[in-house]
């Protein structure tokens, strides 16, 4: 009874979504493989969404988790002053922001991505005196009021229910084609004071767009929008709930360019095991929420500061595990060359460990991501037709099970199209 799928059918919202492309019930999982009730064995390139970048159940966070629940370690402390919280701040401040010689402060927020933005665009705001944000197309930032209506996405914005505004849409990088620097149309807007942009309080972007269907910003649009936020007086947020945490390839998915936000979102992956945990990394200039301005219950989950800390200790404390990232990153783009010769006009997206395949329709990407799970991998899309096929293997992945899952997507590939053709004839 407790195995059949009518408990979810007739009971969970509508609202349910990842489950329906997937309807198995899962019981089991251990570093990028996830096991049903049936005991068949899937090879997770969804990661929870780049939740999962070090796989599921890394046996040092578990142990670590494991002896900190056995010692009574406080579990739920609001957002008042743990020991691991203590350690968790002292590992991140030691391991990821002094090597960058980052002084941001750490705004705990609500353990959502979506509340991180919320934070960061309250801030932002309360800073400037101004409410205008500058976003971009195909961006996404949550589905909370604030963050949504920064999110670009029609079928999001659809479930506001109201106005989204206070926000100006403007094109990503690339959005107008290779020969047009969208950052020119922008850099226009700003400087006519009859544009009707009003001057903006913050530019809210991400460098490698997940939802939005991989897009990858280059280092030179990235640094030209730094200084246009700069010279507009609005802070600049980076987004790295989804690109951050080792996904582009080293730990801030800017890493490699050379910008400071004032503000970086980030989620997902932090805790590293999965645990709801968000932060806002906030320049110390610009931290002027006052005391339970930007309030919420669940600010302090100690069990995701105890894992979060093992995860920077073990995987960023030494330049080793980013190395070994530069060889998958070659497994991925080379297995998705292979197929994209099998689809034509296909095109590959993203960069680092944030990689897809744009194969230019929803259906057949919906066929192939099908195809792929009863072959044993678990594949979503992203993109405006979810035409883009996306690679999120967590970053642990052995090199084996990463060439094997390709080779599932190539081979359902190969099969979506064998049937494609047969229908077309
Ligand atoms: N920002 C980005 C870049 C995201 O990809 C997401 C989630 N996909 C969010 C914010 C929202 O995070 P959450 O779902 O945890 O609210």
């Amino acid at each position: 009874m407790l195995y059949d799928l009518d408990v979810f059918n007739s009971r969970e919202s509508a609202a349910r979504s990842y489950c329906r492309a997937f309807p198995v019930i899962f019981k089991e999982a251990k570093g990028s493989l996830l096991t049903d009730v049936d005991n068949k064995t899937y090879i997770d390139f969804l990661a929870g969404c780049s939740s999962l970048n070090y796989g599921h159940n890394d046996p040092d966070m578990k142990n670590d988790l494991l002896e900190y629940i056995g010692a009574n370690g406080i579990a739920h402390g609001l957002d008042m002053h743990t020991d691991a919280k203590a350690l968790f701040i002292e590992t991140f401040q030691r391991h990821i922001l002094e090597p960058r010689r980052f002084d941001h402060r750490m705004l705990f927020t609500g353990p959502t991505g979506a509340n991180a933005v919320e934070a960061a665009l309250k801030l932002a705001r309360k800073v400037t005196g101004r409410t205008n944000v500058i976003a971009f197309t195909n961006g996404f930032h949550g589905v909370t009021m604030g963050a949504l209506a920064a999110t670009a996405n029609s079928y999001h914005r659809g479930g506001a229910g109201t106005d989204l505004g206070q926000v100006t849409r403007v094109p990503y990088d690339g959005y107008m084609g290779a020969k047009n620097n969208t950052c020119d149309l922008l850099e226009n807007l700003l400087n006519d004071k009859s544009s009707g942009v009003d001057a903006p309080a913050a530019f809210l972007l991400e460098t490698i767009q997940g939802e939005g269907g991989l897009n990858a910003a280059s280092k030179q649009w990235v640094q030209r929008i730094a200084h246009l936020a700069k010279s507009s007086g609005a802070l600049l947020i980076i987004d790295d709930v989804q690109a951050g945490c080792g996904r582009s390839g080293s730990f801030f998915s800017f890493d490699a360019f050379e910008v400071e936000p004032d503000i970086i979102t980030m989620a997902k992956s932090l805790s590293g095991f999965g645990l709801p945990m968000a932060l806002a990394l906030v320049k110390p200039e610009f931290d002027c929420l006052g005391p339970g301005e930007h309030n919420g219950t669940f600010r302090g989950n100690n069990h995701a500061f105890v894992t979060a800390r093992t995860a920077i200790k073990k995987f960023w404390s030494a330049p080793e595990f980013q190395e070994t990232l530069c060889e998958k990153e070659n497994i991925i783009e080379k297995g998705l060359k292979a197929i994209s010769n099998v689809i034509e006009g296909s095109r590959l997206k993203g960069r680092g460990l944030f990689r897809g395949l744009d194969v230019h329709n929803g259906e057949v990407a919906a066929n192939i991501c099908r195809r792929a799970f009863e072959d044993g991998l678990i594949l979503e899309t992203s993109g405006a037709e979810d035409q883009v096929l996306k690679v999120l293997a967590p970053l642990t992945t052995p090199n084996k099970l990463l060439k094997e899952g390709l080779e599932i997507i190539l081979n359902a590939a190969i099969s979506s199209q064998i049937s494609n053709s047969a229908a077309a004839e």
